[in-house]
């Protein structure tokens, strides 16, 4: 553990809100149209994000004990940095650049693993079981080995939390099981975990205006323009979100974006079901076989 303090990271991400799927939401070509959805937070993200502030009200008394967020994504994406503030996080990170478009998991968990350990010492990571745009569920574990963290995968419930040791319950298939360890560990939290803390109305004050440089060079609001800066970042530091890029993380290049990522998408099938398409089966299990059977063959699942 870090002398001074106890670091806690949460990655999360910024995804686009499939449950309001309107008709432009794919492209021709099949792929998502961002740009038509509205981007939120990864729900299981904001579930990892009140794990790691209920680990900050436990140390509370101890130690001082800082919760950073980390994501990968575009600029915008800072967004979900100041939604962590509002409700608690200390600080947040974007990591940002062209260079890693085209990232399959591997190359995501790579450059996150990669900006985690630029950190320096980190007791406790925190990332959701599961993104709901990719879906994989992959990239916790995956940060996991690359930062040769034992992992505590599908974490539904903190138990509880000292300074040396955590013990939190994880959802199995058919029950649930209690883990107890020591730090540094990464858990991945379910959804099924505690809703995360509404914002805080003074912490919405204090950090409205957090930004990265970027937004700050792009803002038309004049009022946030009266210093420059790094003028308003001396005096308010607390309002500088941090903007890597992939520099900044210090990588092997050919692990990052298209060139670091072996998955290659072959085809995408937009799958449209009509109400015609219904169809009732008995509750037996020959039935249910072949209704799996078509559904495979008709590649809807
Ligand atoms: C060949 C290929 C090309 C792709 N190209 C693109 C592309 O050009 N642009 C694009 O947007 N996507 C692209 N993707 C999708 C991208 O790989 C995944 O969105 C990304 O790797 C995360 O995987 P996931 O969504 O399944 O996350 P999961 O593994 O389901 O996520 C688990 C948890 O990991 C953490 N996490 C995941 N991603 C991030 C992140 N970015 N920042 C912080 N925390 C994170 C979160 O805590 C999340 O809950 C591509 C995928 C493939 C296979």
């Amino acid at each position: 553990m870090n002398n001074k303090y106890f670091q806690i990271v949460v990655l999360a991400k910024q995804v686009p809100d499939t449950h309001n799927v309107g008709k432009d939401a794919m492209k021709e070509d099949g792929t998502i149209n961002r740009a038509a959805l509205p981007a939120i937070f990864n729900p299981d993200d904001l579930k990892a994000l009140e794990m790691a502030l209920a680990c900050k009200d436990a140390l509370k008394d101890i130690m001082p004990v800082k919760v950073t967020i980390i994501t990968m994504g575009p600029p915008r994406a800072a967004e979900i940095v100041r939604e962590s503030m509002f409700r608690g996080a200390d600080n947040g990170i974007v990591i940002s650049d062209k260079r890693f478009a085209g990232s399959d998991t591997l190359a995501t968990s790579y450059a996150l693993s990669a900006a985690v350990k630029k950190l320096g010492h980190v007791d406790l990571v925190f990332t959701g079981r599961q993104a709901i745009d990719g879906d994989t569920a992959q990239v916790g574990p995956q940060v996991a080995e690359k930062l040769e963290l034992p992992q505590i995968t599908y974490a539904e419930e903190l138990v509880s939390m000292t300074e040396n040791e955590i013990i939190i319950k994880r959802r199995l298939d058919r029950g649930v099981e209690t883990v107890k360890t020591t730090f540094p560990v990464l858990v991945t939290v379910h959804g099924n975990a505690n809703d995360c803390r509404p914002r805080h109305a003074k912490r919405v004050i204090m950090y409205k205006n957090a930004s990265t440089y970027s937004e700050r060079q792009q803002s038309t609001d004049n009022s946030q323009q009266t210093l420059s800066t790094e003028a308003l970042w001396e005096k308010r530091p607390f309002l500088k979100i941090e903007e890597w890029n992939a520099d900044d993380i210090n990588p092997d290049f050919s692990r990052l974006g298209m060139s670091g990522s072996p998955t290659k998408v072959k085809s995408i099938e937009n799958v449209v079901l009509t109400s015609k398409e219904n169809k009732t089966i008995n509750n037996s299990e020959s039935e249910i076989n072949e209704l799996m059977k078509e559904l495979i063959t008709a590649h809807i699942i």
